[in-house]
């Protein structure tokens, strides 16, 4: 198809969390279904550069993309509900945009010049939002925060510009908002909706789509109503209704008639979508035979946006084995040696999930104790590795006081510590760091090779000997202690091809523990469940009580 890059921007109206990046990456699986390519970008108006350095308490997860940049949790979404590839280029911050034009500034590329918002910030937003056009039909760019925020308006301003800039032809602006039931009037609401649409029109932004979140289809004539007020055609106006399995919203909004409305606006022929495969998920999982309960035993529990990734990987990995999924999450500050039993009696299988910093580690070395001696299926995810590979130190090999340099500097057996000096095989360089290095993007980042040992747990989910999985930490296993680690029963199940970082450590005589350096779960897919969740929970399943 000879057509231009075509580009939808989505921007969310009078409050948060309606879901915005769900839609957005729900009509990228809509446009990929009717066969054309997309990617998806987020623009988010925080200062941070990237929100790496960002609590998972404030923000949810950090998402980390094969390229190793540390990215929105919408990310994600994105990559879970399309094929799109996504790199450091679809996810620019105020900050991102800030530094970039700043450094120019000093480099003297405007010399002469005001630096001023409008244009040169809003040249730059433009700019970035044209890098990842190359190669794709459509761009889907999700402006994050609320229509009336004051940090959002640069990049408001730019995505208007952009409608002259790229062509009124190939740009349309869809706008998520809320239409509230109000039980005690019996009656959906269309003020809210009304304003926010005023407030965007304000700014010079017409909508073309609506998407209305709400908890129950809209009537024709609430349709009209709404599309009277804010100037859209009624067949634009679109219900976002609430809906239990969030791999649905594609489906209806195919049936609220989006993706034909905006091929129709954005003058694109294709062919008609082909959600089969999708449907027959959402059927799987509707008729699902048996149930599991995992024990998460991390830290960020109260905040369950804080392990988005996890908690679907879990989920695709459940329905692959025919199963629902509970999570039960533990503050492994409340729990101790003596009280796993109870806490953890529930629990088909435990994982530990990645973290940073040491509040709450000597709860889930318990928590990996439980799970090795009573073999219970247990799953470590990078800090989860280095809280297994303390455990068996401790335990097993009975090295007093053995721990991570990273909770505890002065210990006597460093079985997870700093790695000085490495080579970096994706970059072809020498790394080095200390514990005065800069805090932001100075981990281990994005995608490294590993190899899989034959004979393993880890073999025996992938069924390949290599692959490749994404990191971030700064802490390794310290290969003095391997010989002891394997000599006491625990099993190297793959190391980076120069056999000098460990990146899956199992142990013996047990039904499955296993903990990787990395984090699979970004790459689990509901169609394409993540191997070692697949096989985490069909152990958890083989142990399970229910
Ligand atoms: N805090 C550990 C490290 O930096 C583990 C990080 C993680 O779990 N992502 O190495």
């Amino acid at each position: 198809m000879d057509l231009p890059t075509k580009y939808i921007f989505v921007t969310g109206g009078v409050l948060s969390s309606l879901g915005k990046g769900l839609a957005s990456a729900a009509i990228g699986a809509l446009l990929e279904s009717r066969g054309l390519t997309v990617t998806i970008q987020k623009l988010d108006p925080y200062i941070n550069v990237d929100p790496g350095t960002m609590n998972p308490f404030q923000h949810g997860e950090v998402f980390v993309t094969d390229d190793g940049s540390e990215t929105d949790l919408d990310l994600g979404h994105y990559e879970r509900f399309t094929n799109a590839e996504l790199s450091c280029d679809n996810n620019f911050t105020s900050g991102k945009i800030y530094h970039s034009v700043i450094t120019k500034e000093r480099r003297g590329d405007y010399l002469g010049g005001t630096v001023q918002v409008i244009p040169h910030i809003t040249d730059e937003i433009i700019n970035s939002i044209k890098l990842v056009a190359e190669g794709v039909d459509v761009v889907i760019v999700e402006i994050g925060g609320t229509i009336g925020d004051i940090e959002s308006l640069p990049f408001l301003e730019a995505i208007r510009q952009c409608s002259t800039d790229l062509g009124k032809d190939n740009v349309i602006y869809i706008h998520l908002t809320y239409v509230p039931y109000i039980k005690t009037a019996g009656e959906l609401k269309t003020k809210p909706t009304q304003h926010s649409v005023k407030e965007l029109r304000g700014i010079g932004i017409q909508p073309d789509i609506l998407l209305c979140r709400t908890d129950r289809y809209l009537s024709a004539s609430i349709k009209a109503k709404i599309a009277l007020f804010c100037n859209v055609s009624e067949d634009a106006v679109i219900t976002a209704k609430d809906v239990k399995n969030i791999y649905e919203v594609p489906l209806v909004f195919h049936k609220e008639g989006l993706d034909n409305k905006i091929v129709e606006l954005l003058n694109i022929w294709t062919r008609a979508p082909q959600l089969d495969k999708l449907k027959a998920f959402i059927k799987k999982s509707k008729s699902v035979k048996h149930s599991v309960t995992i024990a998460i035993v991390g830290k960020y529990v109260d905040l369950t946006e804080s392990y988005k990734s996890l908690n679907e990987a879990l989920y695709h990995g459940a329905i692959a084995n025919d199963s629902k999924v509970n999570l039960i999450y533990i503050d492994s500050e409340t729990i101790n040696a003596d009280s796993c039993a109870s806490t953890l009696m529930e629990a088909d299988g435990i994982l530990v999930p990645g973290g940073f910093g040491k509040r709450g580690i000597e709860g889930k070395i318990s928590a990996a104790q439980y799970a090795r001696e009573n073999k219970i299926p247990y799953f470590g995810i990078c800090l989860g590795l280095h809280i297994a590979v303390i455990e068996f130190a401790r335990n097993v090999i009975l090295l007093q006081d053995a721990n991570s340099e990273e909770f505890d500097q002065k210990t006597p057996y460093p079985v997870i510590y700093l790695m000085k000096e490495w080579f970096d095989a994706k970059t072809g360089t020498v790394q080095r760091r200390d514990d005065t290095s800069a805090k932001g993007a100075t981990m281990r980042l994005g995608a490294y090779p590993c190899q899989i040992q034959k004979g393993t747990l880890a073999y025996q989910a992938y069924g390949v000997d290599q692959i490749s999985e994404r990191h971030r930490h700064r802490y390794e296993l310290n290969n003095i202690y391997r010989d002891q680690l394997e000599s006491h029963g625990a099993v190297i199940g793959g190391v980076s091809p120069d056999g000098e970082l460990v990146e899956i450590m199992e142990i013996e005589d047990h039904p499955w523990f296993l903990g990787c350096q990395f984090h699979p779960e970004f790459k689990s897919r509901p169609m394409n469940p993540h191997p070692l969740f697949r096989d985490f929970i069909k152990a958890a399943l083989l142990n399970s009580k229910s």
